[in-house]
């Protein structure tokens, strides 16, 4: 266990923004959470941190940051082609891809190049490609910091949603996830219909999770800034669900409106970087903020923006959808 004081969050946020923590603690093992936690007196607001690829420090953290930096990949239960693995909270989220596909296990190979850590995985149920974890996810374990015992919880216990669990709603900062346990297959059913995955796969050869995760790899090194030389966090905003009839009238406007039909075709999903592109922010400059040029979903820090400067850019967007199309836009992204 470490501990350090008015620590720079700079390597610790995607965004590369130059905040401060008050505290800074970093854990090896699980097991350190119980003694810290019994020796904090502080009553000081508490933030668990990953890799930071989905944070914004709007200005510096006054409170205590807890790093868990478990390690560890492990086959915890085997049955038929099943295999149980658990992967520690500090694990790199897509080295714990690799090492699946490297095992001829499947179930998260569209998940491929996402940032971040194993233990944030669930927090937000990260997706991409078809695939959310939560399609695989098994148990959630952790450590509550209120009052100090571990816990395990099964998927259905997680609550996931879209961009969304328990962890993101009652849980938040309220526990620490120590690892995932991933419900994994060697009978490897492969999701291919998803964007232009189909057609990448097809240009390596035959479907295979090597594939897959080849194709998905270079078709998001070609879509999404490279964080260590454009500070973001990815999507900064969550596709807004619509109800069909409100879809429609937006269709009369906007023939060409995008939108992806959900629960039984109840509601559609439009996505949100084609409204903030149709309001004419994609490739913008805002002080030293800006919208990506190719996708209009990515706020970057062009080089020395401030976390403040980000977060009125997000509000001058969300402004202008609304105003635009009477579409309120979420973050993805945690506002801090
Ligand atoms: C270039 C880029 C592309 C991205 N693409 C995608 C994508 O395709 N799909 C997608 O879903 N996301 C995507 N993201 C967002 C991000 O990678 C994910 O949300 C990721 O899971 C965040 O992991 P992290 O470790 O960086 O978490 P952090 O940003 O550090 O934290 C995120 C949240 O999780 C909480 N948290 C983190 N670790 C723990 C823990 N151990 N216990 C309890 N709470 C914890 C934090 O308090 C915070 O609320 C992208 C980001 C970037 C920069």
């Amino acid at each position: 266990m470490e501990h350090y004081s008015n620590y720079s969050l700079k390597q610790h946020n995607t965004f590369g923004l130059d905040a401060r923590a008050k505290d800074f603690w970093i854990f090896d093992n699980p097991d350190e959470l119980g003694g810290w936690l019994h020796n904090n007196q502080s009553g000081d607001q508490v933030l668990v941190i990953g890799g930071g690829s989905n944070l914004l420090f709007t200005k510096d953290y006054e409170g205590t940051i807890l790093s868990p930096a478990f390690k560890g990949i492990e086959i915890t239960a085997e049955n038929g082609d099943d295999v149980w693995v658990r992967f520690a909270a500090g694990e790199e989220w897509d080295y714990c891809v690799e090492w699946a596909v490297e095992r001829g296990l499947g179930g998260i190979e569209n998940l491929s190049y996402i940032p971040g850590h194993a233990g944030a995985a669930p927090v937000q149920n990260i997706g991409a490609y078809g695939v959310e974890v939560a399609d695989v996810l098994a148990f959630v374990e952790g450590f509550m910091l209120g009052d100090g015992t571990f816990f395990r919880k099964t998927r259905e216990e997680c609550d996931f949603d879209y961009r969304y669990s328990i962890f993101k709603g009652p849980l938040k900062n309220k526990v620490v996830v120590t690892g995932v346990v991933l419900r994994l297959s060697k009978n490897l059913k492969f999701l291919l219909d998803y964007g232009t995955v189909k057609d990448r796969v097809r240009s390596l050869g035959e479907p295979s999770l090597g594939n897959i995760r080849k194709a998905v790899v270079d078709i998001r090194k070609e879509k999404l800034p490279e964080p260590k030389v454009l500070g973001n966090a990815g999507s900064f905003f969550k596709n807004p669900v619509v109800t069909i009839s409100f879809y429609q009238q937006l269709q009369e406007k906007w023939p060409d409106i995008p939108g992806y039909r959900l629960e039984a075709g109840k509601k559609v999903k439009v996505p949100a970087g084609w409204l903030i592109e149709k309001t004419g922010w994609k490739g913008r400059e805002y002080g030293n903020a800006g919208v990506h040029k190719n996708q209009a979903l990515v706020l970057i820090n062009r080089g020395g923006a401030t976390g403040s400067e980000i977060a009125n850019l997000a509000r001058a967007i969300q402004d202008d959808v609304l105003t635009t199309f009477n579409i309120e836009l979420q973050p993805e992204v945690n506002f801090l």
